[in-house]
């Protein structure tokens, strides 16, 4: 059950809106000529107040975005979060992931993993992955970032950043409160998709090159079924916990029954509670994740792809009897987004050699999990390693700062590193864990003075322990 009450909730939440000094700025109304059929509109610049309440900003409130929250909060920092989307979470809830790797690590993770339990809604008892539910986890994030008196606004979409000679010192945030600025001695970029990074003029890589053979795109979903037990042999992780790839192929026979080919190779069920299920069946190949056309495309694709399977094996009849689509996720899942370039880059030899960092922030354990990148290599491999054996290696808190601009950390998806290691860090058990280390050297950084390449990794894992949070 919750352990916040209602009235401080809604005390945080007044506390929050009522923090926000800048003015909105709902855009211009004057005249702006109009431009000439094939050149640029000029857009007029506009006046905003700074607002400047914050020792942290942390834009995207993903696994690793509200780690670095809450984190840098609890170190004492003043910490500010803007997510797009109508709730916390990214991947986990407006994402409905439901299914969680590589989070068996001391810290956060261990936290999350209790509090999901004290509301049952955890399934499987292994610490490093599991099935969560979705909803419950909206409303746990909310409740830490509110306990934690991380000041957080949804909605609110990161625009713009400006530098001041070689440091990032203002961001401009776009919502119906119109554009505000924002600045502090330390901001974190968690979107996933590095928009903090390359909006602050860093040099950033995505996929396999610039022109992006990435990874594929997925809408995730949820159903509900008549009977899951009677579903057990199709789903992934079910009471066995091993049981994955013979539970895909016997799906995938039950799919070819309904005469349905699914654009993901491996369609995948999983048990969420009682009667609902997850499932994962769709790839969209070839979409940049800021290519906001070709998202909208892929989205409206995948959405009609899952209602398809959901109607097809409906019409099984049996144990797909009176199979729904409960929902479809807000946002399709990107994969590959900009990897910001920091002051270390882990590689493929890193996951190889099992690498070791002096100022090692997190230990992934993680196979690579390339997803294949158009439809041709779908068929023979939906998902494949890159051909290479990983070992536990070590994520170093300098992959987690920018190395072109000051006073910019990355945590998440959008740290530095290769096409082959992001595809195993990017799982959230290290997104949460760099998220941690992001989130209590930007407070160190912030009350020091200091900017974060200044703080040793061993003053970050000291108030970390002081904190109870990493022991
Ligand atoms: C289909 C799919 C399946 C996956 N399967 C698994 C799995 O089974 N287990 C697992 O552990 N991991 C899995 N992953 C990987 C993992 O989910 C992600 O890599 C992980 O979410 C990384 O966390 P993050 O916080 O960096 O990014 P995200 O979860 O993407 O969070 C980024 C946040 O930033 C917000 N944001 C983005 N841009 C802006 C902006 N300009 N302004 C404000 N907010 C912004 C987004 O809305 C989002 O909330 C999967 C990923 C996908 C896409």
């Amino acid at each position: 059950m919750s352990s916040i009450s209602q009235s401080s909730r809604r005390a945080f939440i007044q506390t929050a809106l009522g923090g926000s000094v800048a003015l909105p700025a709902l855009g211009l109304h004057g005249e702006a000529p109009i431009a000439p059929k094939g050149l640029a509109f000029h857009e007029p610049a506009l006046d905003l107040p700074v607002n400047s309440d914050a020792d942290v900003i942390v834009c995207g409130a993903g696994p690793a975005g509200i780690s670095a929250a809450i984190t840098a909060a609890r170190a004492g920092a003043r910490t500010r979060l803007f997510e797009v989307h109508g709730c916390l979470g990214g991947v986990w809830t407006a994402g409905l992931l439901t299914y969680i790797f590589d989070f068996d690590k001391p810290g956060l993770t261990r936290e999350l993993v209790k509090k999901l339990d004290e509301r049952d809604a955890r399934r499987s008892k292994n610490p490093s992955r599991f099935v969560y539910e979705p909803e419950p986890m909206k409303l746990l994030l909310e409740e830490m970032c509110v306990e934690a008196g991380v000041q957080f606004q949804l909605h609110t979409r990161l625009a713009a950043a400006y530098r001041n000679g070689g440091r990032l010192s203002t961001i401009v945030t776009d919502s119906k409160a119109g554009r505000e600025a924002w600045s502090a001695p330390v901001f974190i970029d968690a979107t996933g998709d590095g928009d903090l990074g390359a909006q602050a003029g860093c040099a950033w890589d995505i996929g396999q090159s610039k022109e992006c053979p990435c990874q594929p795109l997925t809408m995730n979903a949820l159903a509900v079924v008549k009977n899951a037990k009677a579903l057990g042999q199709y789903m992934s992780f079910y009471a066995d916990d091993s049981r994955h790839l013979e539970a895909v192929e016997e799906f995938k026979g039950e799919l070819k029954r309904a005469g349905i080919e699914t654009s993901y190779g491996h369609p995948t069920l999983f048990h969420v509670r009682d009667n609902l299920v997850m499932i994962m069946i769709n790839h969209e190949y070839g979409i940049k994740p800021f290519d906001a056309a070709a998202v909208t495309a892929a989205t409206v694709r995948a959405r009609r792809e899952v209602y398809t399977v959901v109607e097809g094996l409906r019409k099984l009849g049996g144990i797909w009897e009176e199979m729904q689509v409960a929902a479809t996720a807000e946002q399709i899942g990107i994969r590959d987004g900009r990897r910001i370039h920091g002051r270390y880059v882990v590689t493929k030899q890193d996951l190889v050699d099992g690498a070791r960092q002096i100022d090692g922030v997190a230990r992934a354990t993680f196979a690579a999990d390339i997803h294949a990148a158009d439809p041709e290599k779908n068929k023979d491999g939906a998902v494949t390693h890159g051909g290479i054996k990983t070992k536990p290696y070590d994520i170093p808190l300098r992959a987690l700062i920018a190395k072109d601009i000051d006073g910019l950390m990355m945590a998440g998806r959008c740290i530095s590193g290769d096409f082959i290691a992001h595809a195993s860090y990017r799982v959230t058990g290290n997104a949460v864990a760099m998220g941690e280390a992001a989130g209590v050297v930007a407070a160190i950084a912030a009350k020091s003075k200091r900017l974060p390449h200044e703080v040793d990794w061993s003053e970050g894992a000291a108030k970390l322990a002081a904190m109870g949070q990493r022991v």
